[in-house]
């Protein structure tokens, strides 16, 4: 459990800052950090963020030295699996279940709480920003699961919510807090700028568990046997398709994407690609028997420049070797087969 001693001035208080690097968090920061709060900042990162960019390549690292703070990074990939497959809270407008993520990454904190022996947590919320978890109620409620309740100080909109444990003990005057809601980004800018915060990220593509084709894509997933960490790469990349209830195949659409796919490919998966013609590398993971290998070396000429041929020799190489002269598949042969188009999944994972 958290510490509940009382320190006596702020002076001699340490909280813990939830530090994705964003501008609202920087703010958050700066509006602790200058009433003298000791911050240790907690990074958490997973393979559903775009590109997954290392804290250090990010900025987030130096952004937190700069501010004097020590960055934590922790990995929730695998607890967030867990919560995709079965969030107690449900899901918001896709896969993602925003209301367990945030319990489970203050509960995260208050852990780090009970081992440095900070006094209180900081996040860069605002009020109302975020439909399912930024709203009043919910705020109290995820405190209340995850153990830290009062305990969680909003800095950008804390004169709008309830006293926290912080501004009742005196460590940081509420009075110098902000009182922002909304989407609307403009009061943070300005706010930016007469703190002198100047280097903050545009934007970023944020968690892709709110990507609707993503979401396509990961419900099928768990429509076919569940959510596998070494899945998680392959899903925004090529086009899906649906072989069996155990076999996928994923067609590069380009050079890059091609790449990314053979680098991917783990036993007993098979890569796939034309041998005469320019095209895509295929990757067939799952059951790669002689009819699911044929369907999966005929989509992948139809996607290359031999598509007008009678036939096409396509090699494989991986779980399974070979080269074929196959027929490449028509137009729209196998596009019941394409894990893409309409939203929703056969099984009601996510609705
Ligand atoms: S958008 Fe993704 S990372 Fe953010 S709270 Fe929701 S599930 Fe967690």
């Amino acid at each position: 459990m958290h510490s509940d001693r009382t320190p006596a001035s702020s002076d001699s208080v340490t909280a813990i800052i939830l530090f994705s690097g964003g501008l609202d968090s920087r703010l958050a920061a700066r509006l602790v950090a200058d009433q003298g709060i000791r911050l240790l900042a907690v990074h958490f990162t997973s393979d559903f963020l775009p590109d997954r960019i290392p804290a250090d390549v990010s900025g987030t690292t130096a952004a937190a030295a700069a501010m004097g703070m020590e960055l934590r990074t922790t990995d929730i990939t695998d607890e967030l699996i867990a919560l995709v497959e079965n969030p107690p809270h449900g899901y918001g407008s896709e896969l993602n279940p925003c209301i367990d993520c945030r319990i489970l990454q203050l509960r995260h904190a208050r852990e780090i709480m009970a081992r440095t022996g900070a006094a209180f947590i900081v996040t860069g919320e605002v009020l109302g920003q975020r439909p399912m978890t930024q709203r009043k109620g919910m705020m109290r409620h995820t405190e209340k699961e995850a153990g830290v309740a009062g305990r969680v100080l909003r800095p950008l909109s804390a004169r709008l919510l309830e006293p926290t444990l912080a501004e009742r003990a005196g460590w940081v005057e509420r009075r110098r807090l902000c009182a922002f809601s909304g989407r609307r980004r403009t009061p943070q800018i300005q706010l930016a700028e007469q703190l002198g915060v100047t280097d903050y990220p545009a934007p970023a593509g944020g968690c892709r568990l709110t990507d609707p084709g993503y979401a396509l894509r990961l419900r099928d997933l768990l429509c076919h046997g569940g959510l596998c960490r070494a899945d998680l790469p392959l899903l925004p990349i090529g086009r899906h398709f649906r072989l069996g209830e155990t076999t996928r195949l994923i067609v590069g659409r380009d050079e890059s994407e091609n790449d990314m796919l053979s680098a991917s490919a783990r036993d007993p998966d098979v890569l796939i690609a034309c041998t005469a013609h320019p095209g895509p590398t295929s990757l067939l993971r799952g059951e790669s028997s002689g009819e699911n290998l044929r369907t999966a070396a005929r989509i992948t000429a139809r996607y290359g420049k031999g598509r007008d041929e009678a036939v096409v020799e396509v090699k494989a190489w991986g779980a399974k070797t070979g080269c074929w002269n196959v027929p490449p598949a028509g137009r729209n042969e196998f596009t019941p087969l394409l894990i893409a188009g309409e939203r929703g999944g056969s099984c009601g994972a996510g609705s």
